[in-house]
């Protein structure tokens, strides 16, 4: 059987063709798989009938299998997914005010190490196929649309309006996979998203960024963390290979091809490591050039992690030096906290193959 989910709109197209069928039905199909979000062939009620039992003998679409599905207080809903060989996915929805924001994954645990990260700890698994990466917004569509209490949206519109690669792994080291589902995301027989409603999220894989700038410019947040290589060095460990002026040229080139005219950095709160005043301010300096918004990540705990969160009012000093200088800074405020739904708290299970997750014993902190 062949999943659909995999499928942009020119593969459909020829998928469909290859069984004598015209192309105006891909258009037909993706509108019912993408916009009626329905998965049986059958209950497609205006496709010719011979259409509907070629794609039933021949094709499915299949999403990742749900392990738990869970809704916080504050309304954020987490899915555990199952992708097979006992490796477990995590993808969030967020709902605000005006949005519904979509945090997917990109990969199935991450090989890159950040000291601060529960996915980095659990080592690397595998990365996920365009179909699992498509398949966690249809998913997620599907449930969301079910669930009643998000009467604030206008569900008429699209429920989920904004989609961030900040789940597991970094989406950059996945770039082939990536790059197909964000154009899926952007086609607007697909998804019909705006450039500037999908960030992805890296921890600064310069040559990468230079591929995706060309390729699929989509917004971008890079993972900063620190304001020296010293330190960034030893908690974002990428940043030997690519250091902070690469980063930050990259950064530069990357914007006169984004949707946005700024990046935005993310730093992770980290009590006593990167939180002082003297290194809110040698940031400043590091950013000089680039046109930035800067997001202030609360750490979130995990067992072990051997980090603690900065204080609120080391916080706030910290945003206010930012943001005297000029540069907008928001301290994210932390959603799902109550179902481990956090940034680096998507624990999963991951079944390592850098079998480095037996040294460190991983259990989910909620
Ligand atoms: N690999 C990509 C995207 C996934 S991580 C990246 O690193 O950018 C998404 C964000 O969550 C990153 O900014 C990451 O640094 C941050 N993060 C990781 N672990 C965290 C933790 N324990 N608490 C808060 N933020 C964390
Ligand atoms: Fe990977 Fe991002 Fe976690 Fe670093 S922060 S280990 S790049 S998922």
């Amino acid at each position: 059987m062949d999943n659909l989910l995999e499928f942009n709109r020119e593969q459909l197209t020829k998928y469909i063709e290859q069984f004598g069928h015209k192309p105006y039905r891909a258009k037909q199909l993706l509108r019912w798989i993408y916009y009626f979000n329905e998965n049986n062939f059958g209950a497609m009620t205006d496709v010719a009938k011979s259409f509907q039992s070629t794609l039933t003998n021949n094709a499915n679409i299949k999403t990742p299998e749900i392990i738990s599905d869970e809704l916080s207080l504050d309304g954020t809903r987490k899915w555990l997914l199952n992708v097979g060989a006992s490796n477990g996915i995590e993808a969030v929805f967020i709902p605000e005010e005006d949005r519904g924001t979509l945090c997917i994954s990109s990969q199935v645990g991450c090989a890159l190490e950040c000291t601060f990260c529960s996915t980095g700890r659990q080592g690397f698994n595998r990365n996920l196929t365009s179909g699992e990466i498509i398949g966690q917004l249809w998913l997620a569509n599907k449930l969301i649309r079910k669930q009643k209490n998000y009467s604030h949206l206008n569900l008429e519109k699209r429920i989920i309006s904004n989609v961030v690669m900040m789940g597991m792994g970094e989406p950059l080291t996945n770039y082939k996979n990536v790059v197909h589902s964000l154009e899926m995301m952007l086609d607007d027989q697909v998804y019909g998203l705006s450039r500037r409603k999908v960030t992805l999220s890296t921890s600064g894989l310069v040559p990468a960024m230079d591929k995706l700038r060309i390729d699929c410019p989509v917004a971008l947040a890079v993972s900063l963390h620190a304001p020296n290589n010293n330190l960034r060095d030893e908690i974002v460990p990428i940043n030997k290979k690519y250091p902070l002026k690469d980063l930050m040229s990259a950064c530069l080139r990357y914007i006169e091809f984004a949707p946005r005219d700024f990046v935005t950095f993310e730093y992770v709160m980290l009590k006593g490591v990167n939180d002082s005043i003297a290194q809110a301010k040698e940031l400043i300096g590091l950013v000089k050039d680039v046109p930035c918004k800067f997001n202030l990540i609360p750490f979130n705990s995990f067992p072990k992690s051997g980090y603690k969160c900065s204080d609120k009012s080391t916080m706030a000093k910290f945003k206010e030096v930012l943001a005297d200088e000029g540069i907008i800074t928001t301290i994210r405020k932390t959603r799902g906290d109550d179902i481990a739904a956090a940034c680096g708290q998507l624990a999963g299970q991951v079944q390592d193959k850098t079998k480095r997750s037996q040294k460190i014993s991983f259990v989910r902190n909620n």
